[in-house]
């Protein structure tokens, strides 16, 4: 185990709660997917899967996620249903942002931080393709992953921009913005991928966080939903992050209750942090409304 987080943790949650995360992170989790609404219905998806001989288990809180029995991912990557876009390999606390979000016909919607593009398509399913989504994303080689899955996934309707979204002219104006953060990826620790994270790395991502944080809540239209999440359980990643940016702004926490069944965390009123399970990675949700 990384020692420094291990600090960071014992520093936020205490000991008993920092070796529920600890075990958490040394569970072997299964592979899970999204079947892509966007080009066949869920159930379809369902049967073609079981045809082409893997079976799953489903998720009571959205009928498209399924929890795949005995499989590596390199199993699907073959597969016509993966290649043509039907499926999207996904985590399932990743899938939980853009349902708090529910993005509906006709809404002007910005994904700020979009690549790989996993919860932009799964927006733009969720609104039955309708809503008007803009994917924002900085970096160059993610930015040309974010274009091929929005290809692959039926979602080339999606405006794409590749920019700091710190420079977005605030002019723009959007009715929801979801705001997956960077972030130290201290949800997301495994057996196989060694943590490195200490606090100034902590720090960075945090200073960060709130700088977007601010800039979203600017680009969120008077009686607009946000939607901010990042795959870490720290603090000061999270409820900090949101307090500042919060602060002197006429945007608050709307407050969300987890799905029955998700583990948790303890965390501020109203907010949800999934604890790292054997199904769940960690992942830390906030609504605001401004
Ligand atoms: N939401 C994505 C998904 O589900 O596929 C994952 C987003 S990932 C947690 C954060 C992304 O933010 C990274 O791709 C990173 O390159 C991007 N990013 C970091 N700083 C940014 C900035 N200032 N403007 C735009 N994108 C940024």
């Amino acid at each position: 185990m990384n020692e420094q987080l291990h600090a960071l943790l014992l520093a936020d949650y205490g000991a008993p709660v920092t070796e529920r995360i600890e075990a958490g992170y040394c569970r072997a989790r299964p592979v899970t997917l999204r079947i892509n609404s966007l080009k066949m219905p869920a159930e379809e998806g369902k049967s073609a899967l079981f045809q082409a001989g893997f079976s799953f288990d489903e998720v009571d809180w959205l009928s498209s996620a399924l929890i795949m029995r005995d499989i590596r991912e390199e199993d699907l990557w073959h597969t016509p249903l993966y290649e043509e876009g039907k499926v999207y390999l996904q985590s399932l606390s990743s899938m939980l942002p853009p349902l708090y979000l529910a993005p509906k016909e006709g809404e002007s919607v910005l994904d700020m931080t979009a690549a790989p593009g996993g919860k932009t398509t799964e927006l733009l399913a969720l609104s039955d393709g309708k809503a008007l989504i803009t994917a924002c994303e900085r970096d160059k080689n993610r930015f040309q992953r974010l274009i091929f899955n929005l290809q692959r996934q039926g979602a080339g309707r999606v405006s794409a921009i590749c920019k700091d979204a710190l420079l977005l002219d605030d002019f723009f104006s959007f009715d929801k913005i979801l705001l997956d953060a960077p972030c130290s990826g201290s949800g997301t620790v495994s057996a196989e991928r060694e943590a490195r994270i200490d606090a100034a790395f902590v720090e960075k991502c945090a200073v960060l966080q709130e700088k977007l944080l601010k800039k979203a809540i600017k680009l969120l239209k008077k009686g607009g939903e946000m939607v901010y999440s990042t795959c870490s359980v720290l603090k000061r990643e999270n409820e900090e992050v949101l307090m500042r940016a919060l602060k002197g702004t006429d945007a608050r926490l709307e407050p969300i209750e987890a799905f029955e069944g998700i583990p948790l965390l303890p965390s501020a009123d109203g907010t949800i942090c999934v604890c790292p399970t054997e199904r769940y990675e960690g992942f830390f949700l906030a609504k605001i409304r401004k």
